[in-house]
């Protein structure tokens, strides 16, 4: 409804500026689904009248910036972790911005101290848990996925996913290698099936019967009910909040930079701020179902309705530094074979 709304108004402002072309715009190069950012883009362009042009990426994103180098059409990235907002920085396609409004409107926890990149939402990547097979309380830490309990339980999207290296990554800064290497493959030698598909697929296997439990990030299951086809998966599962021993939840982030040669540099500031505004952290909250950054948006009720948890303690930069370190102890238990 709140899209609908949005388009009607950019339709009206069109429509009432009918000799003067657009001639502001802002172009993003996007890991995050369209469906998720259309909404938030509507809300923009009706409020400025700036056009925002997105190209959706699966892969490769900083390889492409790093290709066009000055030629890029590109002002903006969006990432849905912080793996790869820091892999864009660590290739120096990023430039680093000076905004009051984005300092006030993020919290210092979600933003680099450089400026170079600005969380936008927060997910937690928790366990989606079988109504029928698994009791409430069942789940417990993010250890205990790799205890034999769980065999050929356990369905998961690819281990080199950044959504899994960087629960790998926390893994790692809590307990180190030695311990993180055998996580790793106590809980490859849990799983149901080979790890395949995204999220979604592994609730849709819970509610196949392949599996009872599965790893995902909270978002998923606002989308599932929305879904008419995937609300039956999410009525099988209930989200339960494990934990690090010695820490919380885990947590990541979506987020933004502007990139190094950026032509629209001004209208993609504005951009940004915008969509870290509580009007813009509101859209992302009622129609994302993601935690805003912003203190003064709470989460929708929905969301609220799936319970409260406590965030592990590690830093978003302690998470990125442990990263390829856990991407290369995915690769030597060869957890996706
Ligand atoms: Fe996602």
């Amino acid at each position: 409804m709140k899209t609908r709304l949005t388009l009607a108004a950019a339709l009206a402002l069109t429509t009432a500026l009918p000799a003067v072309p657009a001639l502001a715009e802002v172009n993003v190069y996007s890991y995050r689904q369209p469906e998720l950012i259309q909404p938030l883009v509507d809300a923009f362009t009706a409020e400025t009248g700036i056009e925002v042009n997105i190209a959706f990426l699966n892969k490769g994103l900083t390889e492409r910036l790093l290709a066009e180098g000055k030629r890029t059409p590109a002002d903006v990235i969006l990432t849905a972790d912080i793996q790869h907002l820091t892999d864009a920085v660590a290739a120096g396609v990023t430039q680093a911005i000076a905004s009051d409004v984005l300092d006030a409107q993020v919290p210092a926890a979600f933003r680099d101290t450089a400026g170079h990149w600005f969380g936008l939402t927060s997910r937690a990547r928790i366990v989606y848990a079988s109504k029928q097979r698994v009791a409430e309380g069942e789940v417990t830490t993010y250890e205990d996925l790799a205890d034999p309990k769980w065999q050929g339980r356990i369905c998961t999207r690819s281990g080199m996913h950044a959504y899994n290296t960087t629960l790998t990554a926390a893994m790692l800064a809590h307990h180190g290698p030695e311990a993180t290497k055998s996580w790793l493959e106590g809980l490859k030698a849990n799983l149901a099936q080979k790890p395949q598909g995204n999220d979604r697929a592994q609730v849709k296997s819970i509610w196949a019967g392949e599996c009872d439990i599965s790893l995902g990030n909270t978002y998923y299951m606002g989308k599932m009910l929305e879904d008419e086809e995937q609300r039956a998966w999410a009525d099988a599962v209930r989200i339960a909040f494990p934990v690090f021993e010695g820490g919380g939840t885990h947590v990541n982030i979506s987020g933004v930079a502007m990139t190094a040669h950026a032509k629209n540099a001004d209208d993609a500031l504005a951009f940004m701020e915008y969509l870290t505004s509580p009007a813009a952290q509101g859209i992302y909250a009622a129609a994302n179902y993601e935690y805003p950054v912003s203190p003064e948006v709470a989460a929708s009720q929905v969301v609220a309705s799936w319970g409260s948890f406590t965030p592990d303690t590690l830093s978003l930069p302690t998470l990125a530094s442990e990263r390829g370190a856990a991407l290369k102890l995915t690769q030597e238990v060869d957890f996706d074979g």
